[in-house]
């Protein structure tokens, strides 16, 4: 579920569930759109993600799954997730191709492949 923060990371300026403005990332990092598409110019400056428009949250739902009311505000730029430490997705997707590539040989691809090339695998 989104957190729905209550405001720009950059600027600080105020992002009610209601407002058109606000922009998220893939970790939701929170920006308003005008931070977003001139400082930022659409990237994340935390995680290189891509910033989208938030979803606003119906009124009846937000009753029962309120809003985040803790401000995130970061004039200086970095996050818990940002770019000096490798992000957990990153090394994540590094382990797993070590894994295929230490079996050796030809990576099995099998569905990908048309039928007389998976014979000649197995
Ligand atoms: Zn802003
Ligand atoms: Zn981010």
């Amino acid at each position: 579920m989104l957190q729905l923060r209550p405001n720009c990371e950059c600027c600080n300026k105020d992002l009610p569930n209601e407002s058109l403005d606000a922009r998220i990332c893939t970790f939701e990092c929170t920006f308003c759109s005008d931070c977003a598409a001139s400082k930022l110019q659409g990237i994340c400056p935390n995680c290189g993600g891509e910033l989208v428009v938030r979803p606003r949250r119906p009124a009846d739902k937000l009753a029962r799954y309120p809003a985040s009311t803790e401000r995130v505000f970061k004039p200086g730029g970095q996050t818990g997730h940002g770019m000096n430490s490798s992000p957990p997705f990153l090394s994540s997707v590094s382990s797993v191709s070590s894994v295929v590539s230490s079996r050796g040989g030809v990576p099995r691809v099998e569905g990908s492949l048309p039928p007389h090339q998976r014979l000649l695998i197995s």
